[in-house]
């Protein structure tokens, strides 16, 4: 078996037992990213030297028996993450000669575990989108079919896990960015409960809805990153200071008696039928692994888009306030005063989504409107929470679609806002409640891969862990990779 078909534990025993150093293997990864990634376009910044580094100090510590629980294996970031001393573009012309000056705590974090970083993913302009289309550095192929887009906003990280560019990488999921795209490409994506990952460093987009997770090739991949990211940082007073399970321990528990809710308002009218046909089929492979399924109904689901489309734009509106031309980012040329300044740094800087969200958001937020939009948006997120919260007294998780198709065509919903916000009918209600959520393989539709959806409650992300594991064990899914790669 090549190293990058190797699962994170398969390598990190290799590692352990000398089959390979760390320094052979990022230099394997180094050469699959020289050959594909002009094609797939998945990453904004290789960190060649500084990962080879990484690799050395690892091989260095697995040597003296000191490694850490990721020691030496190959992962890819987000560029949303703050980098000491490496680009730091969030995929933007406004950012793209921004060196951060410090790590994010999730970078910190991977750097304490002996992680090596490989580089910088490509994104979504500020995370906004669901194709990667938005990026100011063109957009990210899909390995599947590298005339489909990859899905959104964590679009390069998902095409380079997918295409086998780095062991894993990391996503961030403001409205779906970790399960979409991990639908559209095939892999294990989890987006943890609001505030189990610190957001410190993470550049934000909309504050009250962003989250940190990791996305894999298997749900035992996506545990043994979630260990690392997972936790208390009293430098984000969101961060939640619950305890951090083991979460590798659980994978393996019995799925009998396991109660799934299905939302009728999840395989309604919008679904691709394909898409349902494949998601039924997964259903089914629980019922064999000893889950009962009880339909159950979200009524509200059908406002979450629209009270999506306040809060977030509300709240970058204000976020990218900050990007102004005097501190950091992108600056005009020649101002000739002030507001010229803020003008054209702010109109040359920011892409063309970005900017029809700011405009949204600061009308939604000036007085006079905050009432009727920005409030009422609030008060359908309380409805959308209370939802899921009557469901949860009757079952465990709740599972449907991540996506309501498989991967489009590069160009197919640029010029149609509407369509392509509702790529994420069925992810989004899960952050207006700050709920965890996954979407793992199921049989692909004509060569093109389907994500099913698993909802959990509040900090129960090592029972969805479990219940994407069991899934796995029982089914080669999660296995399969693009041609080619
Ligand atoms: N597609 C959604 C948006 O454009 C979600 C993006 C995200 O989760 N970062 O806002």
């Amino acid at each position: 078996m090549s190293l990058h078909e190797k699962s994170i534990a398969e390598l990190a025993a290799g590692l352990r037992a000398k089959a390979f150093s760390s320094v052979e293997l990022t230099r394997h990864y180094l050469r699959r990213i020289a050959a594909h990634d002009a094609t797939l376009n998945s990453f904004i910044t290789v960190t060649e030297e500084q990962a080879l580094e990484q690799a050395a100090a690892a091989d260095a510590r697995i040597q003296a028996g000191d490694a850490g629980p990721l020691s030496g294996i190959p992962l890819a970031q987000k560029d949303i993450f703050c980098t000491n001393g490496v680009r730091t573009s969030c995929g933007s012309k406004m950012l793209d000669r921004f060196i951060a000056p410090y790590d994010a705590t999730v970078i910190e974090r991977f750097k304490a575990a002996g992680a090596v970083m490989l580089g910088k993913t490509n994104m979504d302009e500020f995370a906004m989108g669901s194709s990667n289309e938005t990026s100011f550095y063109g957009p990210v192929r899909n390995p599947w079919n590298t005339e489909l887009v990859p899905g959104g906003s964590s679009g390069g990280s998902a095409a380079a896990a997918a295409a086998r560019l780095c062991a894993a990488a990391t996503g961030t999921d403001t409205g779906g960015s970790i399960r979409q795209p991990a639908a559209l490409c095939n892999l294990t994506g989890l987006k943890p409960t609001y505030g189990r990952i610190s957001r410190y460093g993470m550049i934000a987009f909309a504050s009250s809805l962003d989250q940190a997770g990791p996305i894999t090739r298997s749900a035992e991949d996506a545990a043994t990153l979630l260990q690392v990211m997972a936790g208390f940082d009293p430098r984000d007073s969101t961060s939640a200071e619950e305890p951090v399970p083991d979460y590798l321990a659980a994978l393996g528990d019995d799925l009998k008696g396991l109660k799934i809710g299905l939302p009728k308002e999840y395989f309604g009218e919008g679904l691709d039928p394909a898409v349902a046909k494949a998601i039924e089929a997964a259903i089914e492979e629980y019922k064999r692994l000893g889950a009962e399924v009880v339909e159950i109904s979200l009524p509200n689901n059908g406002l979450a888009v629209p009270a999506y489309y306040v809060v977030a734009p509300a709240e970058c509106s204000s976020n990218l306030a900050r990007f102004d031309g005097v501190r950091f980012g992108h600056r005009c040329a020649d101002p000739k005063d002030l507001e010229d300044l803020y003008k054209r740094s702010r109109g040359e800087g920011f892409g063309d989504e970005v900017k029809r969200r700011i405009l949204v958001g600061a009308y939604a937020l000036s007085a006079g409107y905050y009432d009727a939009y920005y409030l009422k948006a609030q008060q359908v997120r309380h409805l959308i929470a209370d939802d899921f919260n009557r469901a949860f007294e009757k079952v465990d998780v709740i599972m449907g679609p991540a996506s309501p198709t498989t991967a489009f065509k590069l160009g197919e919903k640029t010029d149609d806002p509407v369509q392509m916000y509702l790529s994420d009918i069925y992810t989004i209600a899960v952050n207006l409640a700050g709920l965890p959520g996954m979407s793992i393989p199921v049989e692909p539709v004509d060569g093109r891969p389907v994500g099913l959806q698993i909802i959990g409650n509040y900090f129960d992300e090592a029972r969805l862990l479990n219940v994407a594991h069991r899934f796995q064990q029982a089914t080669e899914w999660h296995r399969q990779g693009p041609a080619g790669y």
